[in-house]
């Protein structure tokens, strides 16, 4: 394995960047902006796959595929999502190449090879699903129609950064049609708070429910519902949205049902989606100077066991014990590997798992031969334990739970401790300076003030917290009256 990485404190972003190479989880393609997911990252991903997807279920939904490409005139039919996304847009033009007779051994574009219509490659769905949609909707019995897709988009993004934004990523898009404007709205609630659970349960990230301000809602959309996350530098991240959309895609693709009542209205519908971003989430949350921690409900091996030996023999002897470990550990549904490579020494295998997060390590040596023991090594704090062999099981077992709540209680606290009330902007831009993290203000509910003060501090808005009491003050920046705090922060 390669040398020690940048400290966070020595330069965070340069941090990130080498542990998402060094930890083996994904590299920057020939495309700029488009990333390869290594195997260990995509391991990662699966999980959290897997999980999402049987919340998804549990909810309700169901699985399809829609295409990638998108006719234009389908696009733009939903004027504000189209107007939110030309800017990013990639556009398939040709379906051919020719042999370019001015420059031999290359291809050119076949001008006869024009499409009649352009396609765009989705940055999103809702314009070709709400178009299948309409084929599929003619009554209240059609409803609620409630599908999920596992997809690709490609938003053609200027400032790219591994997981965190890039020019392709993977999500997941929910979008669902209801018969009333309250169902709607209640699916668009109801999946910001899968996400929620998902992240705090599963991810062990903290994050804050709920809504965006007008400027930062989702093209297309009548309220964006989101989940806040803070990671360890003090800039927040967009860690899932859930849109409340309106009649507006059923009215541009004209998808009409028939009630029980016999009459002929448009449906309501929300689209909601996580992508990739979350192994940024994870990354920026929990990881260290040494490396990748993730929580055990993440990682691809949950314990490894190293060997430690001089002889043969010795070696016979604690594969004997680790086969019998892994069994049991097995049994308990904890994800074990025996890490025997011959061709790495034991302290190159430590770094490597603690660059890679593994959350136990167990070396076995001569000494844990001859007392019948184990060295137990945790990740998340560094900490070491010699346990019997007898007790390894139960021990695993029970750290597994502990792990993952201290992680959590970890992220918590350093979240909760970086949200800070400030009633003046010398405050808000001394603090943004200082500390970081969220602010709690007060602002007058404008775009225009919205607007300057991201100028200014290159703070957003990044929700109006849902758990937000009314409470009646001055604006933070313009001095106008304010019915509330919001949460700014420089973000991601
Ligand atoms: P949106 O459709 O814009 O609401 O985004 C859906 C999800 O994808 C959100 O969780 C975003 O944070 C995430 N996301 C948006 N753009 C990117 C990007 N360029 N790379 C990775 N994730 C993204």
């Amino acid at each position: 394995m390669s040398k020690n990485l940048t400290s966070r404190a020595e330069d965070y972003s340069k941090w990130y960047n080498e542990l998402v190479v060094k930890a083996d989880l994904a590299e920057n393609s020939a495309v700029r902006g488009c990333m390869v997911i290594k195997p260990y990252g995509y391991a990662i991903w699966e999980k959290m796959q897997a999980e999402l997807d049987r919340m998804f279920k549990e909810t309700g939904h169901q699985n399809a595929y829609f295409p990638l490409l998108i006719p234009k005139s389908l696009f733009e039919a939903e004027e504000k999502n189209a107007e939110g996304f030309a800017k990013e847009c990639a556009i398939v033009t040709h379906y051919r190449l020719q042999n370019d007779p001015d420059n031999p051994g290359k291809l050119r574009v076949d001008p006869d090879a024009k499409l009649e219509e352009e396609l765009i490659v989705r940055p999103t769905s809702e314009a070709i699903i709400w178009n299948t949609y309409k084929g599929w909707i003619q009554s209240y019995r059609d409803l609620p129609l409630l599908i999920n897709q596992w997809a690709n988009v490609v938003r053609w993004e200027m400032r790219t950064r591994l997981f965190l934004r890039t020019a392709e990523f993977l999500w997941q898009e929910g979008h669902t049609a209801h018969e009333t404007k309250a169902e709607a709205i209640q699916e668009a609630e109801l999946m910001n708070n899968v996400y929620a659970t998902f992240a705090e349960n599963f991810m062990a990230i903290p994050v804050i429910k709920g809504v965006k301000s007008e400027s930062e809602r989702f093209a297309g959309a009548v309220e964006t519902y989101c989940i806040e996350a803070l990671m360890q530098d003090g800039k927040a991240l967009q860690a899932g949205t859930s849109h409340f959309l309106g009649q507006n895609f059923a009215k541009a693709f004209d998808v009409k049902f028939t009630s029980k009542e016999g009459k002929q209205d448009y449906v309501w519908a929300t689209s909601w989606g996580v992508s990739t971003r979350l192994m940024g989430a994870l990354i920026m949350t929990h990881s260290d100077d040494k490396g990748l921690v993730l929580p055990p409900n993440l990682a691809p091996n949950q314990v490894v066991i190293v060997p430690i030996y001089k002889t043969d023999e010795q070696l016979e002897e604690i594969s004997k014990i680790a086969n019998l470990m892994m069994g049991d550990l097995r049994a308990k549904h904890i994800s074990v590997k025996y890490d025997n490579r011959t061709t790495l020494r034991p302290g190159a295998k430590f770094a490597q798992h603690e660059l890679q997060g593994v959350p136990l390590r167990i070396a076995i040596g001569p000494k844990d031969l001859e007392n019948g023991t184990v060295e137990v090594a945790r990740r998340d704090t560094l900490t070491k334990e010699v346990i019997a062999l007898d007790n390894v099981t139960s021990t695993v077992e029970n750290l597994m739970t502990e792990i993952q709540t201290a992680l959590y209680t970890k992220a918590l606290n350093f979240r909760d401790s970086h949200v800070t009330l400030v009633d003046t902007f010398d405050e808000f831009k001394n603090v943004l300076e200082t500390k970081g993290g969220f602010i709690s203000a007060h602002w007058d509910g404008t775009i225009e003030t919205e607007a300057k003060i991201k100028e200014i501090t290159k703070a957003t808005i990044r929700c109006i917290p849902t758990d937000e009491v009314p409470e009646n003050g001055i604006c933070v920046y313009s001095g106008s009256s304010s019915k509330g705090r919001v949460l700014f922060a420089k973000a991601y």
